[in-house]
């Protein structure tokens, strides 16, 4: 399955509400197979269809067991506490945004054949949860967020703190 290019900020694709998904077939399939692939390709955690340029409600949401969850007319239907950290987008290259979100997020959502499950999570996967959805919405986390820091900084930021990055 052939990774595909993943649009970036400024592209008006990335404003528009999706569609909901109607169809469970071949063709949607393809399309999470190829989300997956591009994800993996850009090492990201998480990416919506909308990247790809695709307006249909589909995202894929990696897990801090690295497992690519496929999450099909997601809806958050519950949220609890909250958090602050950094947050990027394959979308937004080499930028990151301190962005508050909920610590526990729990989504229902369909499989790739229409059935409906739910997943709950916290920490980094909840966040990814919320920023994923967004994007559904035409919504990118950048508007969250007054200042956008480039990778350099992050790093010089940490050091200040006296933070080790690998822990
Ligand atoms: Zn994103």
């Amino acid at each position: 399955m052939p990774a595909r290019k993943i649009i970036t900020r400024g592209d008006p694709v990335l404003t528009k509400a999706c569609h909901p998904v109607t169809r469970f077939d071949e063709k949607l399939h393809a399309l999470l197979d190829d989300m997956r692939d591009t994800l993996l390709q850009a090492q990201g955690v998480g990416l919506a269809a909308p990247q790809v340029g695709i307006l249909r409600r589909a995202v894929l949401v990696m897990n801090e067991r690295e497992e690519i969850i496929e999450l099909v007319n997601p809806e958050i239907v519950f949220t609890e506490g909250e958090q602050e950290g950094f947050e990027g987008c394959l979308s937004v290259p080499g930028l990151y945004g301190r962005v508050t979100r909920p610590e526990r997020v729990r989504v229902r959502a369909q499989n790739r054949d229409g059935q409906v499950f739910e997943v709950e999570d916290t920490g980094i996967t909840a966040r990814c949860f919320c920023h994923e959805c967004e994007h559904l919405e035409g919504r990118l986390f950048v508007e969250h967020t007054d200042r956008l820091y480039t990778a350099e900084e992050l790093d010089e930021m940490e050091q200040e703190n006296g933070t080790e990055r690998e822990q």
